[in-house]
């Protein structure tokens, strides 16, 4: 078995729209970014990326490249999966925690479950959100941050 670990990050702006976990989520601010922003995918295709050394997002799927511009993270996060099955591993489980001020993520997170489990081909995704006691970027609303951790286990041949 190996273990994976990711953060993310990304600043919130006006006219954007918010995309987290794969699913659109109505907000008057949304995360920059150059694919759709979405942090919280981008904290666990690092922790997919980590648990088997395959370097980082950036490695992949570059900021600079034209392809990825406006890319959709769930796409990004089935590439991660299928490079992953490739060297071998399949994810066993993922959790995370993304911290952000508002909006309120509760009544979302089922969504996301459901989205995030299909592409990781397995139920056992959690997502917990946390606001940040008005501290920090997080705090002020700046932005919004995601923290993963992913377990991935050889596949049988
Ligand atoms: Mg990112």
């Amino acid at each position: 078995m190996r273990i994976g670990f990711g953060y993310d990050s990304h600043r919130l702006e006006a006219g954007r729209k918010l995309m987290l976990g794969g699913v659109e989520i109505p907000f008057e601010k949304g995360l920059l970014g150059h694919s759709d922003g979405d942090a919280l995918i981008h904290a666990i295709i690092d922790a997919v990326f980590g648990a088997i050394c395959a370097g980082d997002i950036g490695r992949h799927f570059p900021d600079t490249g034209e392809r990825f511009r406006g890319a959709s993270s769930l796409g990004l996060l089935k590439e991660a999966v299928s490079i992953a099955g490739n060297a071998g591993y399949r994810v066993l489980n993922v959790d995370s925690t993304v911290v952000a001020e508002a909006p309120k993520l509760a009544p979302h997170i089922e969504r996301m479950r459901e989205t995030l489990s299909a592409v990781l081909g397995t139920g056992a995704v959690s997502i917990k959100a946390k606001s940040n006691e008005k501290m920090g970027f997080t705090g002020r609303g700046e932005g919004i941050a995601a923290y993963a951790v992913c377990l991935l286990e050889k596949k049988k041949t």
